[in-house]
């Protein structure tokens, strides 16, 4: 009774995100009442696990006891202030772990990785023309690449179904082959197909270098585009050639930082720093929304000048949030203190074991995996696959959302291994019925 109370004044007055509405009253969304490490609760009482951390944004489990204490004692303290001419410990502490941990110099604020991308843009043009060279005003990404949906991230981003509707709005950027390695030719190992796409950014760097401010990619995973992966050789090649000719590298670990592939940042895996790292998603380990911008201190030295337009006037209202920042430092300490990246190598390992099942089974294909993110691809899929298999997923108790015919897993980190055998089975038994 509840419950269909709750889809009916949804469906009344929310525009859910990502979702034709009118679908929606034929598939309802979960009705979600509480959350408990790896399960969602809906209103029903039924339990369903969270097997893609709420689109990529959970590590620790859903009411994390630890993260939500920290939440509650900055709600007593300062909920929110501006952050032009105020600061705060959240914020200077954030700042200080994050320029350890990433090995760059300075951090910039904002709520969404969307905005993160407009912010890593903004700062890569400007950063030229404050040096003198104000023709490079163009930016390069990845063939399928996906940086966020406001229309300056859209610019750079190169999926069909978010983009052609706006492209009229839109401004032109270059696409670059995409290092995903299921499209090497038969025979050709991962790194040196990856090697092979970094020609194609070389003959465009090449050609139109004075013009290119940045590049932008995903590090080791393009998630969006079905969890497409690379060998990390790309990223190196790519910082070699945006040193040669003198452009940006902006690395977007919206999706892929924070451990998901395995080192706490994806581009450690090459042993490269990018000029400019996007962050959001796990930032606070899916507890409120946060984003931020790290640069070098390169970058940062060209905006600091007497002459106030030379500076970055950029700002959203909630920058620096603290309650956001707190979370964000909860989730550093539990990192560190229960060393999860060491202990995430042994339940990425299990859950490839685990999934050898799927990984035998005769229609799927391209089995993966980066650190904690799994994907498999599956052939003669419908052309509703993803919508079958989320409904199928859903009757075992899982929530799983396909992209395409991709299937894929990126559990919070809390999932244990008695849930992995869980997850694997349930996922097998969605596949039986489609
Ligand atoms: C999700 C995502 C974004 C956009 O972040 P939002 O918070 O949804 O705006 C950008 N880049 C990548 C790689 C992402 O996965």
């Amino acid at each position: 009774m509840q419950h269909n109370d709750l889809l009916a004044r949804t469906q009344a007055v929310v525009w859910h995100p990502c979702t034709q509405m009118k679908d929606q009253t034929r598939i309802a969304p979960l009705a979600v009442a509480r959350g408990a490490g790896v399960w969602l609760y809906d209103t029903d009482g039924n339990k369903f696990l969270d097997a893609i951390s709420s689109w990529w944004v959970n590590l620790f489990g859903h009411a994390n006891p630890e993260i939500g204490a920290a939440v509650r004692d900055q709600l007593d303290r300062i909920e929110h202030v501006m952050l032009a001419g105020c600061t705060h410990e959240p914020v200077v502490a954030l700042s200080e772990q994050l320029v350890q941990l990433s090995g760059l110099a300075h951090v910039f604020y904002a709520s969404d990785g969307a905005s993160a991308t407009e912010i890593a843009l903004k700062m890569s043009f400007h950063y030229w023309r404050n040096v003198g060279k104000p023709n490079k005003i163009n930016f390069v990404s990845l063939k399928n690449g996906y940086h966020g949906e406001t229309l300056g991230a859209l610019s750079v981003t190169d999926v069909a179904i978010f983009k052609d509707v706006y492209a009229p709005l839109v401004r032109d950027s270059a696409q670059v082959m995409s290092p995903d390695w299921r499209l090497a030719e038969p025979g050709e190992t991962s790194e040196s197909y990856a090697l092979r796409a970094a020609l194609s950014l070389e003959n465009h760097l090449k050609k139109w270098h004075d013009e290119v401010a940045a590049v932008i990619v995903e590090p080791l995973v393009q998630c969006a585009a079905g969890m497409a992966m690379h060998h990390p050789a790309y990223l190196a090649r790519v910082r070699v050639l945006c040193d040669q000719y003198q452009v940006h590298l902006i690395a977007d670990e919206i999706a892929v930082g924070f451990g998901r592939t395995g080192t706490m940042f994806a581009y450690e895996q090459a042993r490269i720093l990018p000029d400019l790292v996007c962050l959001s998603k796990g930032i606070t380990a899916g507890y409120l929304p946060l984003s931020a911008v790290l640069a070098s201190e390169d970058i940062y030295q060209a905006f600091y000048a007497d002459d106030t337009a030379r500076g970055f006037l950029h700002s959203h209202s909630y920058t620096g949030n603290p309650l956001a920042c707190r979370a964000a430092l909860a989730s550093l300490t539990i990192f560190a203190r229960d060393q999860i990246l060491d202990k995430n190598q042994h339940k990425g390992a299990y859950l490839e074991a685990a999934a050898q099942v799927l990984r035998n089974h005769p229609r799927v294909t391209h089995f993966r995996r980066t650190g904690m993110i799994l994907a498999f691809d599956v052939v003669d899929a419908p052309v509703n696959f993803a919508q079958q298999f989320y409904q199928a997923a859903l009757a075992q108790n899982l929530l799983l959302r396909p992209i395409g015919h991709t299937v894929y897993f990126m559990p919070p980190y809390v999932i244990d291994e008695r849930e992995i055998d869980t997850l694997v089975a349930g996922a097998l038994a969605a596949l039986s019925q489609i």
